[in-house]
């Protein structure tokens, strides 16, 4: 069976619940050969290629049948494509005559072999029919406005034709349906035909005497389903029960998809047990929260511990007394999964990627393969565990293809989808192989929410790359963020767009802090004792303290070259300054980080070499994690914060800094790269570039030459944003974007060509 479907009024249009029903159909039915037959040029197409929801073509013909291409390769299909070249003069030709004529426009969308005029009705000459017979073309006036010229000989028809024969088909097993006179060609082929409800006109008229063609009643894909039943397309089943929904409603109001478990698994004598995360981040106990009022919820995460286990429990209570009704339900994946899914491909092919890093990045096809079942997964469950109409939270890039799944699973939800990492522009963005699948996906969610307007701004770029995006509002940046004050800053951002007829709602809201948490590490007796212990160590040197993983994102190499160079421009801090690097290995598993790391020990040992006397070596290099309280005591010694990324998503530890030495009463000065997030809104920062080593420099010692007043001044200014923006007000933005914006369905009525 082939559906040959006609786009704009047709295939597009209709009621959204009927368009999902079709869809689904048809994607329930690999059997049915899928053309798409517009008047739209291909590269107008694209977009819906990107569109999760909409099922994939076999085959294209557009520019109202003078390109055909394969829905997979999209390339031409030969020798037909050839065929019709043969017949088209080219568009010049036509350009020169007809550019003098009143009431005649050229459409200025893309179009191959035809050119494509808007023409109002009285505008229309019989000169016109002329010119196209010397220039060997056809003419087609239709929809009251679109004048095509054509290659003579083509039209939707004699295309859709040529292909029918192509794929030695049975004439009776096509299906046509379109709603315009340009598809009135499909019909004159003989085909069974629908004209759907809402039709032109004109088309109506011109079919009304062909026994071949139905007249339906409901407009867009309705039509088209009662097509199928009037003509008995699918003869062996019954639609509606084809159709019924094989996901249906669970019971969770909220529906957290995470990448972690609120809390932690581990095996005791082969037994798995849960106990509460070791070092719980910010954002997991907010998150938590929101289910604090009994809320009834879900948390969807993956699980190394595989069903091989038989203590493997899918669904357990994460805290039955605190959040009596969350339900924490888990992905169970096996070790290779999680290695290819979590630790190779997210951070060898898109952290690079993300972070501007392009060429750090290699993309596999077949791990992409196992990104889209990991994520089809998590997609399933999220769609086992919504109520009906309700919001299901995604957090970050490993769980980028979710919304794809998942609108097509459960139209009825609110998907919400937070970006904890840097986005890039579309220069980078378009390196990844797979970006209209990723952006298609994302562009299936209701609210997507990033740190800051930088960003949000970057994925709309990138967005209009892929899709036709309708800008419906714009927003200030000021003066919660910088504008022109740091390189990631806007002084406006993107908050609403329309694609494919759905609102997507967009915001800037980094992550802030749990000051709780900090304050609780500062008054245990042991980071006290150590604070006073590393004051002691430290002698009566200025300490610069650097924290940072191992990441080539992080600038740890230019900051070390920078400190050298600080050393020997200003012999007089030798012996009066030292550099306490805490550097956070990365996985075992993490190989690519491994020449990294040597260039760092390297870099240290020359430093130290070159620089060191007895009791004092300027670089204090540690390659381990540190417990969060003892890191709270450097934070507390330290007289400067140096973070210096050539790119980061936040970066908490700045805002951890500012807030211990806030809570202390400290004047820590905080010198930090204009290329992390946390620049845009850490006002009374001291910024620097990392990617030049002047600056670096010049800012470090600026910093160390501050004065007490203008330190306190700086701090105080950045402790105000920490404390304004926490954890919990983050959360509560999130809450009321929900509130606000949550999903609204809009019909989609397309009347265009
Ligand atoms: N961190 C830690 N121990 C360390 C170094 C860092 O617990 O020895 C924590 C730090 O407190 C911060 C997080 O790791 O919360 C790093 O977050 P950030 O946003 O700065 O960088 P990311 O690693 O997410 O890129």
């Amino acid at each position: 069976m082939l559906l040959a479907t006609d786009l704009d009024g047709t295939f597009l249009a209709g009621e959204s619940a009927r368009r999902h029903q079709l869809y689904q159909l048809i994607s329930l039915h690999p059997d049915i050969d899928l053309v798409f037959v517009t008047g739209r040029g291909l590269e107008s197409v694209l977009p819906l290629l990107s569109d999760p929801t909409i099922p994939s073509p076999d085959y294209i013909i557009c520019d109202v049948g003078a390109t055909i291409v394969e829905g997979e390769t999209l390339q031409p299909l030969q020798p037909l494509q050839a065929e019709i070249e043969r017949h088209w003069p080219g568009e010049h030709q036509v350009q020169a005559v007809m550019r003098d004529f009143q009431g005649v426009v050229r459409q200025d969308v893309p179009q191959e072999r035809r050119c494509s005029y808007f023409c109002e009705p009285e505008a229309v000459a019989d000169q016109f029919h002329q010119i196209a017979d010397e220039l060997n073309c056809d003419l087609l006036y239709s929809a009251g406005r679109y004048l095509d010229f054509l290659p003579r000989g083509v039209n939707k028809g004699s295309t859709l034709r040529m292909l029918i024969e192509h794929l030695e088909l049975e004439e009776e097993s096509v299906l046509v349906a379109g709603d315009t006179l340009n598809d009135l060609a499909m019909y004159e082929q003989g085909f069974l035909g629908v004209c759907v409800g809402k039709s032109e006109g004109g088309l109506l008229d011109s079919t009304g005497d062909m026994g071949n063609v139905f007249h339906a009643n409901e407009p867009g894909c309705g039509g088209i389903l009662e097509a199928f039943t009037y003509f008995n397309f699918l003869s062996h089943k019954g639609i509606a029960h084809e159709t019924q929904s094989n996901h249906p409603p669970g019971q969770s109001d909220l529906v957290i998809v995470y990448h972690r478990l609120p809390f932690e698994e581990y095996l005791d004598n082969g037994v798995v047990k849960e106990r509460p995360p070791g070092s719980p981040n910010g954002i997991l106990p907010t998150l938590l929260s929101f289910f604090a009022d009994g809320k009834k919820g879900s948390w969807i995460a993956w699980s190394v511990f595989d069903e091989s286990h038989d203590q493997f429990k899918r669904r357990s209570k994460v805290d039955a007394d605190l959040y009596p009704n969350l339900t924490a339900a888990k992905i169970s994946l096996s070790k290779d999964e999680v290695d290819i899914f979590y630790r190779k491909f997210s951070k060898e092919a898109f952290w690079p990627t993300l972070h501007t890093f392009w060429q750090e990045a290699t993309f596999r096809e077949d791990h992409w393969q196992v990104f889209l079942q990991v994520n089809r997964r998590f997609a399933e469950q999220a769609a086992a565990e919504a109520a009906e109409n309700a919001v299901v939270w995604i957090h970050d890039y490993n769980l980028w293809m979710v919304p794809a799944f998942l609108r097509d699973m459960r139209p009825d939800l609110t998907i919400a989808f937070f970006h904890h990492t840097y986005f890039p522009s579309a220069d980078v963005f378009n390196v990844l192989p797979w970006r209209r699948d990723i952006i298609g996906s994302l562009l299936q969610c209701d609210l997507i929410g990033f740190h800051i307007p930088r960003q949000s701004e970057n994925f709309i770029d990138v967005a209009q790359g892929v899709a036709p995006v309708k800008v419906l509002e714009k927003s200030t940046c000021a003066p919660r963020f910088l504008t022109y004050g740091c390189a990631v800053g806007l002084d406006e951002m993107t908050s609403q767009i329309e694609v494919h007829g759905r609102k997507i709602q967009l915001s800037a809201m980094p992550v802030g802090l749990d000051l709780s948490r900090i304050q609780r590490a500062l008054t245990l007796p042991e980071t006290e004792v150590r604070a006073q212990q590393l004051r002691q160590e430290l002698s009566d040197n200025r300490v610069i303290l650097s924290v940072e993983r191992l990441d080539y994102t992080k600038g740890i190499l230019p900051k070390l070259e920078a400190f050298e160079l600080l050393l020997s421009r200003h012999p007089e801090l030798i012996g009066e300054v030292t550099l306490v690097t805490i550097c956070v290995p990365a996985a075992k598993e993490m190989s690519v980080y491994d020449e990294l790391q040597t260039n760092i020990e390297r870099t240290v040992g020359r430093i130290n070499g070159r620089f060191a006397r007895v009791g004092w070596t300027p670089v204090q290099f540690f390659f381990r994690a540190f417990p969060f309280e003892e890191l709270v005591a450097y934070y507390a010694v330290a007289d400067l914060m140096w973070i210096t990324p050539l790119r980061d998503g936040l970066n908490l530890v700045a805002k951890e800094f500012v807030a211990t030495q806030g809570l202390t009463g400290g004047n820590g000065v905080l010198v930090l790269s204009e290329f992390a997030g946390a620049a845009a809104e850490l006002r009374g920062a001291l910024l620097t570039n990392p990617h030049d080593p002047h600056d670096l420099v010049n800012t470090c010692f600026q910093a160390l030459s501050m004065d007490y007043d203008e330190a306190k001044g700086r701090l105080r200014e950045a402790f105000d944003v920490v404390r304004r923006y926490d954890i919990d007000s983050w959360g509560q933005e999130f809450l009321q974007m929900v509130e606000a914006f949550g999903n609204k369905p809009v019909e989609i009525e397309h009347t265009t060509h």
